[in-house]
């Protein structure tokens, strides 16, 4: 199958794989929850910056596209 379709945490450059935490980054790609660091400015809601006082966004669990068509 296409190998090419995992996607690449822009931090730790490694797959994002099921099952693992993580955080779409509107702007740069998918960034594992434990790939962000603790400020504020490494985080988007809805493709906004976060505003100061914000809560930073729980992460999502990632899911492959392919597994919805198997
Ligand atoms: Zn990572």
């Amino acid at each position: 199958m296409d190998e090419d379709e995992f996607a690449i945490c822009i931090a730790c450059q490694c797959p994002v794989k099921d099952g693992d935490l993580y955080y779409e980054d509107v702007t740069e790609g998918p960034l594992h929850a434990a790939c962000c660091g603790p400020e504020p400015e490494s985080y988007h809601r809805n493709g906004e910056p976060l505003k100061p006082g914000d809560p930073i966004p729980e992460p999502e669990i990632y899911r492959s596209l392919r597994r919805l068509h198997s």
